[in-house]
């Protein structure tokens, strides 16, 4: 599936690869456009300046996760807060689907968005143990980052030098569960760590 658009700013092609895809940031002048659900650009964002890398993947790189599902990597979110940066970066599988793989500080996790049924309850701390669609989990860390960087196209709407507010944690059986709160939305990612060998990387 591609879908052809205008960057809001400068006017120039757009090429979307995923029906999911709510910003991308244009090639060409390096500003952000947001999309509606329809994907039709409604939201111009700020521009991006240049950045050598982005952590260890770049836009365009392919992996094959456990060895029988290849993927393209199609945007990159940098985080930082205090000093600490991460990386969260948009695979898209052959199928369609969109994988959100997180790599902090030489640890990889693959997560899948999904959706919320129960709503996050105000106030949670760390080390705290919280109910989030019937998953029983421990909270390991509840945090504000910025976002610092963004490369091609993201699931949901960010813009750059944005604040995401999120929480982290883990279910008894080792899923690793991630929320994340930017403008209005709030996000579920729920995954498993992996190796950068099983990524085929
Ligand atoms: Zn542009």
């Amino acid at each position: 599936m591609t879908k052809a658009i205008t960057c809001m700013k400068c006017g120039a092609p757009l090429q979307l690869t995923n029906p999911d895809v709510r910003t991308i940031k244009c090639e060409f002048c390096d500003v952000i456009n947001q999309l509606d659900i329809e994907q039709n650009p409604t939201k111009m964002g700020k521009f991006v300046p240049k950045k050598t890398s982005a952590g260890p993947l770049k836009v365009g790189m392919q992996g094959n996760f456990r060895g029988q599902q290849p993927f393209t990597v199609s945007g990159i979110l940098e985080y930082s807060e205090d000093g600490d940066t991460w990386y969260e970066y948009m695979c898209e599988f052959s199928d369609g689907t969109l994988g959100w793989l997180q790599y902090d500080d030489g640890d990889w996790t693959m997560y899948f968005k999904k959706r919320l049924k129960t709503p996050v309850p105000p106030g949670v701390r760390a080390n705290s143990r919280i109910n989030i669609n019937g998953m029983s989990v421990t909270v390991e860390e509840v945090g504000t980052a910025r976002i610092t960087h963004v490369e091609g196209q993201i699931p949901f709407a960010v813009d750059y030098e944005e604040e995401v507010d999120y929480i982290d944690g883990w279910t008894e059986d080792d899923k690793a569960i991630s929320i994340e709160m930017a403008e209005d939305e709030v996000e579920l990612f729920v995954g498993r760590e992996v190796n950068r060998r099983m990524l085929g990387l």
